[in-house]
């Protein structure tokens, strides 16, 4: 699928300006890394490398100058923990007597022990690791060989071994938390993976990118990362390996790559590739207030997805006619209690009042799979994607479930404002929803709180038992709004946030458009209005196709507005619909992908002209 050029170049220009892009190390060889680009933009920065917790921390290289720094930052870690130790010790000989404490002296003891700490020094030096990956494996094996003694006396000694190890470690690493909140300006997180509230909590004067090893195109956490505009690159598989703390970083959000230790000559072309976007971003920002109108006279409604409430300015600002999907889950996700009635009473209310007058879809709490809350987290599921999620999860907390309806239905009092239920898979489902949603407007009517009688109800279509279903639906939902990032995952069997399948994991594949294909002839057979809001629907190529199906609204992070209405404007209802016959006579992915981009080269040349021969 097309590649959307960069809407962010001012990270860049940030880092660029004034020569204060950090300056490359000549002792370490550049090394890039392919991953997904999944938030375009383009960053040089340092690193700060997040493992983690504390379970398992991945082998980093040092060059021979960084071994005295690495000496050191041990010997510092080993002071602290010694000191914490005697203060423990101090503390546990008040509270529970001299024999408890002793236990405080034996792991000083073991941390001032040269047959301990050696080692440790040693693998720095002569395999040139990082303080924390030596600490770590030097006191795995340790405990290992404790751990494989057949004397008792010995086993015990294991306990000992991993809790000074975690203390150490907890000095060298620090709380990830922490971490994060000290980082300097122009800081690119590279970590093993990151939780779609982890990235949502990030300030973003300091933290300006993100890598991660692991992730998905449309994963929750790559979503946030286009919403709040911090270009990522994710399923890098070996960021956390490649990188130190410190280490300068080009992450190219675009092209999907991370350029560790870049030369003088990457520096150089990176340079251009920023001129090249600033250029192509003040050609779009022409195009927002433009109609969204194809050639042929169709409007196209384009709305905006929003995460948090102050997004629908950006929105506004890239011409959407409004928000056609809020996932106020994220509610749940930055704040640290279950919001009450009156805190998501105010987001709703904010977007309304930002939107004057322009519709807003709120889509009531989809938590679950891939979005748990930190503090909350549910005891693990084997298959969280397959499990307890969107609607499951809120029918199974109804207090928790109308509290939110609540403040929806008070929210719509104020505007235009449509429920929308997420994963839905059976029609009893939605009418245990639906029920739930009278019930709370009878409350709300006793109480004599005013709420739209007459709000629209409508539900996902994204997993395809609801897209095979959806004659049945349309019977008695109000809207649909397909969602392909799940309706792809639960079609074809590949879960969304996982690299190794990303491949797999394609739009175009012909059992997915089939599925769209009908739930689109369903509404519009039963008269009600269908929205697409998956990632997909802004995708140029796409969007095509989509439109060419007999969509006309579209829902998209708000960045990619323009590049939309560009296309649509260049494009007419005849051309997409031939398009949409030619795909639907395709029986393979690869053949539709391919011929939808060759579709989309000619009508829209520019968004593919300036990637020429990259
Ligand atoms: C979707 O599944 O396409 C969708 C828009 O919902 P989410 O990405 O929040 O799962
Ligand atoms: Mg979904």
């Amino acid at each position: 699928m097309a590649h959307k050029r960069s809407n962010s170049s001012d990270a860049v220009a940030a880092s660029l300006a004034g020569g204060k892009f950090p300056i490359p190390d000549p002792a370490e060889p550049p090394r890039t890394l392919k991953g997904l680009g999944v938030s375009p933009g383009i960053v040089i920065g340092r690193a700060i490398v997040l493992d983690s917790g504390l379970g398992k921390v991945h082998r980093r290289s040092i060059t021979p100058d960084h071994v005295k720094a690495e000496l050191l930052k041990f010997d510092q870690a080993l002071k602290a923990s010694i000191e914490e130790l005697a203060e423990f010790r101090k503390q546990a000989a008040k509270e529970m007597g001299e024999e408890t404490a002793e236990i405080f002296a034996v792991h000083q003891g073991l941390l001032k022990d040269k047959s301990v700490t050696g080692p440790i020094r040693r693998m720095i030096e002569n395999d040139l690791v990082t303080a924390e990956y030596a600490v770590y494996q030097t006191m795995s094996d340790l405990a290992a060989r404790f751990r494989s003694m057949s004397n008792s006396a010995f086993t015990t000694k294991v306990n000992d071994i991993d809790d000074l190890s975690i203390r150490l470690l907890r000095q060298l690493i620090g709380d990830t938390g922490q971490r994060v909140k000290l980082a300097g300006e122009n800081t690119v997180i590279v970590a093993r993976d990151l939780t779609p509230s982890q990235a949502a909590g990030f300030d973003r004067k300091k933290i300006k990118a993100f890598a991660t090893d692991l992730g998905g195109r449309t994963g929750h956490t790559a979503i946030v990362a286009r919403a709040l505009g911090i270009p990522a690159v994710v399923g890098c598989q070996q960021a956390t390996a490649a990188c130190v703390d410190g280490s300068v970083v080009i992450l190219d959000g675009e092209r999907g790559v991370v350029i560790v230790n870049p030369d003088s000559e990457q520096l150089e072309q990176y340079r251009g590739y920023t001129e090249q976007a600033r250029v192509y971003k003040l050609s779009l920002s022409e195009l927002a207030g433009q109609p969204s109108v194809t050639l042929d006279g169709a409007k196209i409604e384009i709305l905006g997805n929003i995460e948090f409430p102050d997004e629908v300015a950006k929105v506004k600002e890239m011409g959407g006619d409004g928000i056609g999907l809020y996932r106020t889950e994220f509610l749940y996700l930055t704040s640290d209690h279950e919001p009450t009635e009156r805190e998501q009473f105010q987001a709703y209310r904010r977007c309304v009042e930002l939107l004057d007058g322009m519709p807003l879809t709120i889509r009531t709490l989809d938590l679950g799979a891939d979005k748990y809350t930190q503090a909350r987290e549910e005891i693990p599921e084997r298959n969280p994607f397959l499990g307890l999620r969107s609607i499951r999860y809120c029918l199974r907390r109804q207090p928790m479930f109308k509290t939110q309806l609540r403040a929806i239905l008070r929210a719509s009092a104020l505007g235009p404002v449509k429920l929308m239920f997420p994963l839905v898979t059976s029609t009893a489902e939605f009418r245990q929803a639906k029920y739930l949603v009278n019930d709370v407007m009878e409350d709300l009517e006793e109480e004599a709180i005013p709420f739209d009688r007459e709000i629209k109800v409508g539900m996902m279509v994204e997993v395809p038992s609801a897209a095979l279903m959806a004659d049945a639906f349309a019977q008695e939902v109000d809207f649909f709004s397909i969602g392909t990032n799940d309706l792809v995952q639960y079609t074809l069997a590949v879960d969304r946030t996982n690299e190794r399948v990303a491949s797999y994991y394609n739009p175009a594949h012909p059992a997915v458009i089939r599925l769209i294909r009908d739930t689109v002839r369903a509404a519009r057979r039963r008269n009600i209005p269908v929205s697409c809001c998956g990632e997909s629907a802004s995708d140029l190529e796409y969007a095509l196709l989509l439109i060419g199906l007999g969509l006309r609204t579209l829902s998209m992070t708000s960045s990619a507005i323009p590049h939309l209405k560009r296309m649509i404007r260049s494009v007419s209802v005849s051309q997409c619909e031939r398009i949409a016959r030619k795909v639907i006579s395709l029986d393979s992915d690869v053949q539709v992908s391919s011929y939808l981009r060759d579709c989309a080269r000619k009508i829209v040349p520019e968004a593919f002209d300036d990637r020429a021969g990259e």
